[in-house]
């Protein structure tokens, strides 16, 4: 029997801090010899959130050391422009990741211009080649960061995979389906359930879960009675609900309702400061890992 006692809570902010500091000293690193790690992110339109992303992806590599560099296009960009940036980006020397905000304006498809990011330098890892590499388990592979941000908190917490069996609810090919893909890799050895909008009672499946993981961007649809005792709950959801007790009038909640799953699991993500956290630090990592493979002439 547990005791009565409420869930550890994973400290995202702690972790990514950690990563961004190793990121720091390998970017030292390579600067002494001569190289110093580039991200340049192409912004299309005004959306305000994607320009608040840009920002502070653009003060995490001021802060890592490395060269991040913001490209801003109008919202009537054609697609032709935009493949033409990514174009020249792709044959810029001292650019070592590439990295299209989203969503774009609708008269530009997400899909092609993705496939125009040379694969070396994709550092979203949204290419097709890097999505085929993840799911081989080449570890040379870009694997998109807010997944890759969730397996690091699983490590550093010493939260075990092999044989458990993970439930991740969403099956977007940013969160859903890497995550997935990460957990059944040899050597992380988890048994995965993808639940997703057409999954049919979804507690049925969270309840026999060691882990879940919740990417679906609905506020706080998983409760306590859908966890099982014990288990780890890792939210990725990022979602505002109106607050006018705040002063912005809004406050950011999870998929998971906190309250009630904090008196069941194990361990818990919470939002903010949880996964969100780690995302910005796995972008500079495989900036990093981009870099440093050019500087060695390694091939992608
Ligand atoms: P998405 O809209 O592409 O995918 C949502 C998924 O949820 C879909 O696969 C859908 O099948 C599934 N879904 C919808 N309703 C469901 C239901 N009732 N039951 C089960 N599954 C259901 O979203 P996404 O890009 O994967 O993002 C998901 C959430 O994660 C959002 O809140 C987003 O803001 C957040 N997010 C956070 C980070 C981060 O850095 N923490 C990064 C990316 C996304």
């Amino acid at each position: 029997m547990r005791a009565e006692t409420t869930a550890v809570i994973i400290d995202g902010k702690e972790i990514a801090r950690r990563v961004r500091e190793r990121v720091a000293a390998e970017v030292k690193v390579l600067k002494g010899r001569g190289v110093t790690p580039g991200l340049t992110v192409v912004l299309v339109g005004d959306d305000p959130a994607s320009a608040v992303y840009v920002a502070s992806k653009g003060r995490a590599c001021t802060e890592a050391g490395m060269k991040g560099d913001t490209i801003r296009m109008p919202a009537t960009a054609t697609q032709a422009e935009l493949v033409a940036v990514v174009q020249r980006l792709n044959q810029d020397l001292s650019v070592h990741g590439i990295l299209v905000q989203m969503p774009l304006p609708k008269q530009i498809d997400s899909d092609t211009v993705l496939r125009h990011i040379d694969p070396a330098k994709d550092v979203d890892g949204f290419h097709p080649i890097n999505v085929g590499r993840l799911f081989i388990g080449d570890q040379d592979a870009f694997a998109p960061c807010t997944p890759a941000g969730v397996m690091v908190m699983l490590r550093e917490y010493g939260i075990p995979t092999a044989g458990k069996h993970v439930v991740v609810i969403g099956r977007s090919m940013i969160v859903g389906k890497p995550m997935a893909a990460l957990l059944v890799q040899p050597g992380v050895d988890a048994t995965v359930t993808i639940c997703h909008s057409r999954t049919t009672d979804l507690a049925d499946h969270t309840r026999r879960a060691d882990i879940v993981i919740a990417a679906v961007g609905r506020p706080e649809m998983v409760t306590g009675d859908m966890i099982r005792p014990g288990a780890t709950v890792i939210d990725v959801g990022i979602n505002r609900v109106d607050d006018p007790s705040s002063a912005k009038g809004y406050r950011l909640v999870g998929d998971i309702h906190f309250e009630s799953a904090r008196q069941v699991a194990s361990h818990i993500t919470p939002v903010p400061g949880g996964v969100g956290a780690m995302t910005i630090a796995m972008l500079m990592d495989n900036t990093l890992k981009a870099a440093t493979r050019i500087a060695d002439r390694r091939p992608a």
